[in-house]
């Protein structure tokens, strides 16, 4: 049994990832409508109360909007901190409050911890899945990092991680200076350049594939991400590296398994 990683779009308009083991289903986010996440988990032949859990990593509107409709609509227990539970208006009777670094058992094989990042005006997380031995990292809009997450984060087998814009791009961009830097700043986005940082002190022989998410359409390109970002990791990485974008799903990764890494689209949906 493998543990897989699937995103249905991630970027400023919306983001929610799949995570599937055996028969449990979990979503990392949810920024979409109800409409809308209903239609991208069609396009993998799954309905929405299949999902047994949804994670939130952090209350902004492109992670949570749609949080409080899931748990309401198809009654899904919302896994959340205090902070995010409150600023979601979520009904807490179906809400497990977790604190940082606490583990979230979802099998007996299967727990996602939860790492505190650093995001002005929220209490963000990033979660390590961990499935039989190998573990996957889902971590987005953080401004800077610290040494906990990096050590968390080492080693894993699959990583997401945001790369949200190019400096120059963002620099010669149209954004009003204060939002250039609220963006740039240690509470804001990663760059396409500290994101390949990042990588470069975490990826090691046992990273076998690696997706960006979250890019700015105005800041950014897949092309400057992905260039920019094997730069710093050329000489240690030669596992998968892909794009997610925001409309998906495009592609599953998958841990701890005998099957292939990468599944297209178009076997999605015969799963
Ligand atoms: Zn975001
Ligand atoms: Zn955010």
């Amino acid at each position: 049994m493998s543990l897989s990683f699937t995103h249905l779009g991630t970027g400023s308009r919306g983001n929610a990832t799949l995570l599937e083991c055996g028969e449990i289903k979990l979503l990392i986010d949810q920024g979409f409508s109800g409409k809308e996440l209903t239609k991208r988990l069609a396009r993998m032949d799954i309905r929405v109360d299949e999902i047994d859990a949804l994670l939130i990593t952090h209350h902004h509107t492109d992670h949570g909007s749609g949080a409080a409709i899931t748990q309401r609509r198809w009654n899904i227990p919302v896994y959340c901190n205090d902070r995010t539970a409150t600023a979601l208006n979520l009904d807490l009777r179906n809400v497990h409050l977790f604190e940082n670094l606490e583990a979230l058992n979802f099998a007996d094989d299967l727990a996602l911890l939860p790492i505190p990042v650093p995001h002005s005006g929220a209490d963000n997380v990033a979660f390590i899945a961990s499935h039989r031995g190998e573990r996957g990292a889902v971590l987005t809009d953080l401004g800077s990092w610290t040494d906990e997450l990096v050590n968390h984060v080492a080693g894993c087998q699959h990583i997401s991680i945001e790369a949200n814009y190019d400096n120059s791009r963002l620099w010669n961009g149209p954004y009003p200076m204060k939002l250039k830097e609220r963006i740039s700043g240690r509470g804001g986005h990663l760059s396409n350049h500290q994101t390949g940082d990042f990588l470069s002190r975490v990826v090691n022989q046992n990273t076998r594939s690696i997706v960006l998410t979250h890019l700015s359409q105005k800041n950014n390109a897949a092309h400057l991400a992905e260039s920019t970002v094997l730069y710093h990791i050329d000489e240690i990485f030669e596992g998968d590296i892909r794009i997610s974008h925001q409309e998906g799903p495009d592609f599953t990764h998958h841990i701890g398994q005998e099957e292939p890494e990468v599944l297209s689209r178009e076997r999605i949906s015969i799963l």
